[in-house]
């Protein structure tokens, strides 16, 4: 598309719900009422109140920043604009002002528009050589947040896990005005976590969804994911050993009643 300048998932192909984002309750509820301000201004005009032009999420990796931005994305039927802070340093060498307002642009004539922009900490001027062109790339993007009115439906949403180290000037009124912590998932979100990843594959009857919670402790929704692709994949390798060359109509008889056990996840 933009030759790797930005990535853009138009509204009809997200397919990201709240329900598919495990934990982040308090995260989710925000979002949902921002969701409210778009669909039904009133409510918000009867209060005066403003719809936030950027939200930043806070956590660690891989517990469902990006999900949850997609999401919200989806829930307002927007088309989903996004950027990684990183790769605006290191890809769009000399050519960020053109990048940066292309990207605006097209989510402002593409609006209702999320724009999402990942690690967003790269972008904090450090004392090294890269100081002056972080520091112009910086000011080329407030100055585009300060120039879209929420009202035109373009939401700016960033994510950091090291949300000390933003630039204190994405901070100020009219920015980031909203933030929303995305927290390793407690045990009662790692069990809904699993649920979400175990969802529809063949499970034995009485999966011990409480043990997976409890052997996960401190582990990320990310790491959820890895641990059930892993166990799905030992599956295969264990059922292929046992099959012949030719797979005959009853060794796939055989492959459908093969369920997946707690013992198989936590191994
Ligand atoms: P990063 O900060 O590294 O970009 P992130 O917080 O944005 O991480 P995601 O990219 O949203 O995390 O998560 C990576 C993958 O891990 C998701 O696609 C999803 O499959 C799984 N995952 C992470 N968090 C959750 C969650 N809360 N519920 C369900 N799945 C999750």
């Amino acid at each position: 598309g933009e030759g790797g300048k930005f990535e853009v998932i138009p509204r009809e192909f997200l397919d990201i719900d709240f329900e598919d984002v495990g934990g982040c309750r308090e995260a989710k509820e925000q979002l949902m009422l921002i969701d409210l301000g778009i669909r039904f201004p009133k409510i918000y005009e009867v209060y005066k109140a403003e719809l936030p032009r950027g939200i930043l999420l806070y956590g660690p990796p891989g517990t469902g920043k990006t999900m949850l931005s997609k999401a919200a994305a989806k829930e307002l039927d927007a088309n989903f604009y996004s950027i990684n802070g990183s790769d605006i340093l290191s890809k769009w060498y000399g050519e960020s002002e053109k990048n940066l307002n292309s990207l605006f642009e097209k989510a402002k004539d593409n609006s209702p528009s999320v724009i999402f922009i990942d690690e967003i900490d790269a972008l904090m001027p450090q004392r090294d050589t890269s100081h002056e062109v972080t520091v112009r790339i910086v000011s080329l993007l407030l100055q585009e947040m300060d120039g879209i009115e929420s009202t035109k439906g373009v939401i700016i949403m960033g994510a950091t896990n090291r949300p000390n180290h933003i630039d204190p000037a994405f901070l100020r009124p009219g920015r980031f005005d909203l933030k929303m912590e995305v927290p390793l998932p407690d045990e009662k979100a790692l069990q809904d976590i699993y649920h979400i990843h175990l969802n529809g594959r063949n499970l034995e009857e009485g999966m011990d969804y409480e043990k997976l919670a409890k052997a996960s402790k401190g582990l990320t929704g990310a790491d959820v994911k890895g641990i059930v692709n892993a166990c799905v994949f030992n599956k295969i390798v264990k059922l292929r050993k046992q099959m012949p060359d030719v797979i005959t109509r009853s060794d796939l008889k055989d492959i459908e009643t093969e369920t997946l056990t707690t013992d198989d996840v936590l191994k």
